[in-house]
């Protein structure tokens, strides 16, 4: 057997394997610094160093790659810089887990044992994701892989840090942050889950300092202890007289102000809130409108401390919580309790109830960096795919707080910022202090705290690029030319390396943010791992193959929009390979081994090979611009359908003749045909579906360069004809009347028939004569063509296409007799079936009972029945006048 003829399965476990070698070993993903080709790079949004690949990496991935490939072939100087995000908690609660194991915890060990057991744990484990991110096809420069917390990046972090602590725009300041007290650390937002959670709604009776009280609803009435004021709404008519008075707070004595404050909500519990800055977040900003005093009550230990009095200090939390109820109780201040289900914050990592808390934390000044990156985006320096998102960009970059970025653990980027312990004074030093610039003391000691992780990942656009050295990577490729992300980091992220980019880079990190949805399950609900929904790429992978989890992925997708995942697609994308496998395997039958075949333009094209050429242009042409314009998805489908429809069903089929003819030219002309056609194909789908499209490549053109390193084709003018697809046109459209005709009137397939086709149309009787073979081989019968019709046929089915009269006589080909039986049983069972969905449409109670979607699909069958009843009456009546 020749070595060009493909074995009849695709098996895609081995050639992805084989494939992705030969790639990478073959640095065939490297990106150059090559000032004649103009750069296209991307930064690959770091996943977590624990992290395993999931279906949104996949999807990520997988566009970005698409993205790669695509302008690697367009002749770009390409780089994908891979790389991991060191993921702070993420990463030392994995670490801290596996010490628990040994019954050891991380104080144990201290912070410098502790920190190089989770640096060997990152040796061991880190790589997983990477490695499954090669499994998916990505293109990245591994030789360029960086991590977050590697030696680059750790002294780019750094310099950021001390440039903008000496600029004064990091300081360090009280801040209402989410505490976790089990892990011993400030959480982010993100990280913290809100749970639904039974609880209670306690009614507390305030006195007034004149005589009378009011009534204060709280969900924790242990943090009472440390309110500071009373708050109603303004337009609240029940307390407009009591603003300015004061009330006092019970079990404690203090005095409290009674304010007025918009936040309030006037229909929760009684209208009138209790202000304790220091152990809620919207307390705390009322606290700062207002001037108000914050009062610890709660110890980061989760007890309650000296500030809560002597009746509860080190009290558990809950524990105080009952007694201040109790105590309430028992002095008659406690009106009533409800039961009620409210969202309670849990520690994301270990399910611990969050304690809002104010504590010293690190801040980056906002206002100054967020103005240039509003000015940006307004002015169109970098533009959101689709556009829709830049408004929710610049509403939350306009609205922006200042970014608490320290947090209280030990693995991440330690805050280079060290503390005397004599002068009390703060001193920022990219290499360590010993000696306290500003007394001489020694006793100097480095901030605990570490940088969130995002600090990091906000530089990772020039970063990993070599910032702060001004090397020739970074001035070859920055600004980068797109970002590629899912639309929920967009805030955390995207935003923090604009401002960061246009700060210490002076430019935008990249020109366009191409922002695609979430993968969601076939029901529409998020993948997690609570609802064990979730389908593990690899799996996938395994399965099906990686081409077809790409295929499917991005046909199944449009920019900005979430999709769901249905194994149906999956397997539709299979078969599409299998497709494109089997015309393949075809074509390179029907190749002669020996003989060089000559080129496009040294045969003589017929008809129909300027038809497909011809649509391969237009094909060409529209697949570029959909992938200009960041519609994947559209590009993905355009050329499945081409290569399903039009190459296979079509074209093959009519270059059968010539292959398998007499005449040795017109065989060549197919095969040169049908080899560059496919060749194309094979191009354009190589970004989509890189390792069954390298394989075949391989086959195709033996001994030339990787299809991974081909010219993306270019659209090719003098190729277009116009003519060549409207005569085409007018065949095809013959010939799926004439299939029709047979199938309508149950014709075996295969069963030679005669057709009558009649036209008065001198050039479509031309068109006909010349391609009759090919007609005749399309529709399994004879042609019969007359230009005008004496006398109508008998028995015969009729239609019109292209203005044409099409006659199907059926003598012969069916047994009227023994159909018109069948189709009476056929049309009895379907009445049949039809008055039951009717029966059951018009009872009530059914109406009443069934759940929107039923009816709706009772009535789809309804209308489905209805339509195939008229179509089976009108067949039978025709038959009956046979
Ligand atoms: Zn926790
Ligand atoms: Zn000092």
């Amino acid at each position: 057997m020749s070595k060009r003829i493909l074995p009849p399965v695709y098996e895609p476990k081995e050639v992805e394997a084989k494939w992705y070698r030969f790639w990478e070993e073959g640095k065939f993903f490297r990106g150059e610094v090559d000032p004649s080709r103009r750069p296209f790079c991307i930064v690959m949004p770091p996943p977590n160093v624990t992290g395993e690949l999931h279906m949104g990496h996949a999807l990520d991935n997988t566009l970005q790659d698409v993205l790669i490939r695509w302008r690697r072939m367009q002749g770009y100087a390409t780089l994908w810089v891979p790389g991991t995000d060191h993921a702070g908690i993420a990463t030392q609660a994995r670490v801290e887990a596996e010490l628990a194991k040994e019954g050891l915890t991380r104080h144990d060990l201290g912070r410098e044992k502790f920190l190089e057991r989770v640096w060997q744990w990152k040796e061991k484990y880190g790589n997983t994701i990477t490695m499954q991110l090669r499994r998916l096809g990505a293109s990245c420069d591994w030789d360029r892989e960086r991590f977050t917390m590697d030696e680059g990046c750790s002294r780019a972090v750094k310099e950021v840090f001390i440039r903008l602590y000496e600029e004064g725009l990091i300081y360090r300041g009280d801040y209402i942050v989410n505490w976790c007290p089990r892990c011993q650390t400030v959480i982010s937002d993100i990280e913290v889950e809100h749970k639904e959670t039974p609880g209670k709604l306690y009614y507390i009776r305030y006195p007034l300092a004149e005589g009378g009280f009011i009534t204060i609803a709280t969900t924790r009435p242990e943090t009472m202890l440390g309110d500071t004021a009373v708050a109603v709404n303004p337009e609240d008519p029940r307390y407009r007289e009591l603003i300015g008075k004061k009330a006092i707070l019970p079990l404690v004595g203090r005095e409290l102000p009674i304010i007025a404050d918009e936040y309030v909500d006037m229909e929760f519990g009684t209208g009138a809130l209790k202000v304790t800055p220091a152990h809620d977040p919207h307390d705390f900003e009322i606290g700062q409108r207002h001037h108000l005093p914050a009062v610890q009550v709660i110890g980061f230990d989760a007890r309650m401390t000296e500030e809560a009095g002597e009746r509860y200090r080190g009290l558990d939390r809950w524990e105080a919580r009952r007694r201040v109820v109790e105590d309430l109780r028992a002095q008659g201040l406690l009106e009533k309790e409800e039961d009620i289900v409210h969202a309670v914050g849990h520690c994301y990592r270990c399910g611990e109830v969050v304690e809002p808390m104010i504590s010293k934390q690190w801040f980056v000044r906002m206002k100054p960096l967020a103005e240039p990156a509003v000015a940006a985006v307004e002015e169109g320096r970098i533009r959101f795919i689709p556009e829709r998102f830049t408004k929710i960009y610049l509403n939350w970059v306009k609205n922006i707080k200042d970014w608490c970025i320290s947090r209280q653990l030990w693995w991440g980027h330690r805050i280079p910022v060290w503390h005397c312990a004599d002068c009390g004074r703060s001193t920022a030093a990219r290499n360590g202090l010993d000696r306290c610039p500003h007394c001489g003391s020694s006793r100097v000691e480095q901030d605990p705290d570490v940088l969130d992780t995002w600090f990091s990942s906000a530089l990772w656009p020039f970063s990993t690029l070599g910032w702060p050295e001004v090397t020739p990577e970074l001035k070859f490729f920055y600004p980068t030319s797109v970002l590629v992300t899912g639309r929920d980091i967009i805030f955390f992220w995207v935003a923090r390396m604009i401002f960061m980019g246009l700060k210490f880079m002076g430019d935008v990190p990249f020109r366009e943010v191409f922002i695609h949805g979430l993968v969601l399950d076939a029901l529409g609900r998020k993948m997690s791992k609570s609802l064990g929904n979730g389908v593990d790429p690899l799996e996938v992978i395994e399965s099906h193959g990686a081409d077809s989890l790409r295929f499917m992925l991005v046909t199944g997708s449009t920019p900005g929009n979430d999709l769901r995942f249905h194994f149906e697609r999956l397997d539709g994308a299979r078969n599409f390979i299998n497709k494109l496998w089997n015309a393949s395997r075809f074509v390179l039958m029907n190749l002669d081994e020996e003989e060089a075949l000559p080129q496009l333009d040294e045969v003589r094209l017929e008809l129909v090979d300027r038809w497909i050429i011809s649509r391969l242009q237009d094909v060409v042409e529209r697949v570029t611009a959909y992938l200009e314009e960041y519609e994947l998805g559209e590009a993905a489908r355009l050329l499945y359908e081409f290569m399903w429809d039009e190459f296979c069903d079509w074209y093959i089929e009519m270059a059968k003749l010539r292959l398998y003819g007499a005449d040795p030219e017109a065989r060549r002309t197919a095969q040169v045909v049908l080899k560059s056609v496919l060749g194309t194909c094979l191009k354009l789908l190589h970004p989509f579906i890189p390792f069954v499209t390298e394989e075949i490549w391989h086959r195709l053109e033996p001994g030339s360069a990787p299809l991974i390193v081909q010219s993306w084709p270019a659209v090719e003018e003098k190729r277009k004809d116009a003519a060549a697809e409207a005569a085409v046109g007018m065949l095809q459209e013959v010939v799926r009347a004439v299939r029709h005709l047979r199938a309508e009137m149950r014709v075996p397939p295969g069963k030679r028939a005669t057709v009558i086709l009649v036209t008065r149309e001198v050039d479509k009787m031309r068109l006909l004569e010349e391609h009759r073979k090919i007609v005749e081989s399309l529709v399994a019968g004879e042609l019969v063509l007359k230009e005008i019709l004496l006398e109508k046929p008998v028995n015969a089915a009729h239609a019109v296409a292209a203005g044409i009269e099409i006659y199907l006589p059926l003598e012969g080909l069916i047994d009227v007799e023994k159909e018109r039986a069948r189709l009476h049983k056929e049309l009895k069972e379907l009445e049949e079936e039809l008055s039951r969905v009717r029966r059951k449409l018009d009872n009530p109670s059914f109406l009443a009972k069934a759940p929107a979607e039923v009816v709706a699909k009772e009535r789809a069958k309804e209308e489905e029945l209805e339509k195939n009843r008229l179509s089976l009456e009108k067949l039978l009546s025709f038959l009956e006048g046979v």
